[in-house]
C-alpha cells in the first residue's frame, strides 16, 4: 500500500519550528517510503485563519524544501462534502441534533466542576425527543459510543487507550452550520487516503474521537505518530521569548535552509551520534520509530554551529544563491558588484550565518562612509603615507589581477620599507575596507577591482595628508 502523510497546518500565524519539524517527519517518513506527502490547510476557524498567514506557511515550506505531491486543499471549500457525511448520520441516528442552550450547558459544567466531575456534555439531546420548532438553533452532536475503549497504537508512543466514558459526545456541526475541526479532519484524512498522521502531541486527546468518528464513517483508521514539544533552552514551551520562532525569521537571520532541517530533525530523532545529515541522507535513515517520546530542547547555539558547518561544506554556488536575500536586503548591488560566489568563497571560513557574510561584505559594494575609529587610531601613522603610497605605485603596475599579485605589493613594500608587514598591510587593509578587519588582502583587492583600489588608496592617502599636515 502506498504510504500517504500530510502536514494540515490551521494558517492563524507563521510557519513555527514545531510545525516545521512535524511537517519534516511526515515529509521525511512519505520520501523515505516513496510515498506522498499532502498539504492541506485547516482554514475550518474562519475568524483565526488569515489569507497573510496561508502565504507564510507557504512561503516557509518553499524555504525549507518540504515539497508537497498534493494540495494544498482548503477545509473551506469542502465544507459541502462534511455537511453531507453530517446530514447522512442525521438521518442515521450516529449523529443528533442537540438543542441545548448555552445557559443549561454552563450550569451544567458548574455542576460537575462543583462535583469535582470532569466537565462533559451529559447526552441531554441524545435522549430528549420533544419537539423542537425548525427555526431553533442547533448544532450537531456525533454519538460517541458509551462503554468499552478506542485503542490505538502510536508509532512514536506505543499502545495507548481510552475509556469511551471519558468522551462525550463531539460537537461535529456547529449552530451556526459550519463543521468542527475534528471532523473535518476525519473526513479529510479518509478522502485523502492518508495512511499515517503524523502531527503534535497536543492532538493526542483528539485522537480517539476521532477513531470513533472513523469507525462510523466506515472509514479505514490511519497509523498515528504524535511528536512531543519543542521547549526552550529553560525547559518551558518555547515562544518569542527565546528568540525566533518563526521559519522565515530564520532565513532573515541568516540561517540555510539546509542547516535547519538538520537541526530540526535531530531535534528529537536520531541515527547512533552522528549530528549531521544531508537531505538524502535523512530520507534514507529516517524512520519514526526512532522518533524520541520526551521533549526535546532547542539550542541556538546549536543551530548555529550547524549552519557554520553548512556555509563552508555546501558548494560555494549554493550557499550564493541564498546569500541573495541578505545582499537585497541590505540593498547591495551584486549584479554589478563582485559576484556571490566569491564573497562566499571570501567570507565563508569567517561567518556563523549569512547574514554577518552580507554585513562583512558592505566595503565591496559600497564606500565607506568613515574608518573604524580604533583602526584608525591604531594603524595610521605619519609613515602610513609612505607606504600606501608605495603599494599604490606596485597597485597601478599589476598586469595580471590575481591575489598573489596583489600580495606581492605589500610584501615587496614590506621589503623596501624594512618595516614589520602590519605597519604596511593595515594601513592597506583600513584603507581598502574602512576597518581593522577582514580577510586576506590580496583576494579581497582581487574581488574589489583595480580601479576601486587604486580610488580608496588615494582617498586615504590625501585624507594622511590633511590629517598629519595639521
Ligand atoms: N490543524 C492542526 C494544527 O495546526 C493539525 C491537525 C492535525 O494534524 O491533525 O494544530
Amino acid at each position: 500500500m502506498e504510504v500517504r502523510t500530510r502536514f494540515a497546518p490551521s494558517p492563524t500565524g507563521y510557519l513555527h519550528v514545531g510545525g516545521a519539524r512535524t511537517a519534516l517527519y511526515s515529509w521525511l517518513y512519505a520520501r523515505h517510503n516513496n510515498g506522498k506527502f499532502v498539504l492541506r490547510i485547516e482554514d475550518t476557524d474562519r475568524e483565526r485563519s488569515t489569507q497573510p498567514a496561508i502565504d507564510a506557511i507557504l512561503e516557509g515550506m518553499q524555504w525549507t524544501g518540504l515539497s508537497w505531491d498534493e494540495g494544498p486543499f482548503y477545509q473551506t471549500k469542502r465544507f459541502d462534502r462534511y455537511n453531507a457525511l453530517i446530514d447522512e448520520m442525521l438521518a442515521d441516528g450516529r449523529a443528533y441534533k442537540c438543542y441545548c442552550t448555552k445557559e443549561r450547558l454552563e450550569g451544567l459544567r458548574e455542576e460537575q466542576m462543583k462535583n469535582g466531575e470532569k466537565p462533559r456534555y451529559d447526552g441531554h439531546c441524545c435522549e430528549d425527543h420533544s419537539e423542537h420548532s425548525p427555526d431553533e438553533p442547533y448544532c450537531v452532536r456525533f454519538k460517541n459510543p458509551t462503554s468499552g475503549k478506542v485503542k490505538f497504537h502510536d508509532l512514536i508512543r506505543g499502545d495507548i487507550e481510552f475509556d469511551n466514558s471519558e468522551l462525550d459526545d463531539l460537537v461535529i456541526r456547529r449552530t451556526d452550520g459550519t463543521p468542527t475541526y475534528n471532523f473535518c479532519v476525519v473526513v479529510d484524512d479518509w478522502d485523502m487516503k492518508i495512511t499515517h498522521v503524523v502531527r503534535g502531541e497536543d492532538h493526542i486527546n483528539n485522537t480517539p474521537r476521532q477513531i470513533n468518528i472513523y469507525k462510523a464513517l466506515g472509514a479505514p483508521v490511519p497509523e498515528f505518530a504524535h511528536v512531543s514539544m519543542i521547549l526552550g533552552d529553560d525547559g518551558t514551551k518555547l515562544s518569542k521569548r527565546h528568540g525566533a520562532v518563526s521559519v522565515m525569521q530564520y532565513r532573515d537571520d541568516g540561517y540555510m535552509p539546509e542547516a535547519l532541517l538538520n537541526y530540526l530533525v535531530r531535534l528529537g530523532w536520531g541515527h547512533g551520534d552522528q549530528e549531521l545529515f544531508t537531505v538524502p541522507e535523512m530520507i534514507e535513515l529516517f524512520n519514526l520509530e526512532d522518533v524520541s517520546k520526551s521533549a526535546s530542547a532547542f539550542s541556538t547555539d546549536k543551530l548555529k554551529w550547524v549552519n557554520e558547518h553548512y556555509i563552508r561544506t555546501l558548494p560555494e554556488e549554493r550557499v550564493a544563491e541564498e546569500l541573495k536575500w541578505q545582499m537585497d536586503n541590505l540593498k547591495l548591488d551584486y549584479v554589478n558588484g563582485p559576484k556571490l560566489v566569491d564573497i562566499v568563497k571570501i567570507f565563508k571560513e569567517r561567518c556563523k550565518t549569512l547574514k554577518e557574510m552580507a554585513e562583512q561584505s558592505v566595503y565591496l559594494y559600497n564606500e565607506y562612509d568613515a574608518y573604524e575609529p580604533n583602526a584608525e587610531k591604531k594603524w595610521f601613522k605619519e609613515n602610513s603615507i609612505e607606504a600606501l603610497e608605495k603599494v599604490k605605485d606596485k597597485v597601478l603596475k599589476v598586469e595580471n589581477w590575481v591575489a598573489a599579485d596583489i600580495h606581492k605589493t605589500i610584501e615587496d613594500t614590506v621589503n623596501e620599507m624594512q618595516v614589520g608587514f602590519g605597519k604596511v598591510g593595515m594601513p592597506v587593509r583600513v584603507a581598502i575596507t574602512g576597518c581593522g578587519q577582514s580577510p586576506d588582502m590580496g583576494i579581497l583587492m582581487e574581488v574589489l577591482g583595480k580601479d576601486k583600489c587604486v580610488a580608496r588608496l588615494d582617498r586615504t592617502i590625501s585624507y594622511l595628508k590633511e590629517k598629519f599636515a595639521k
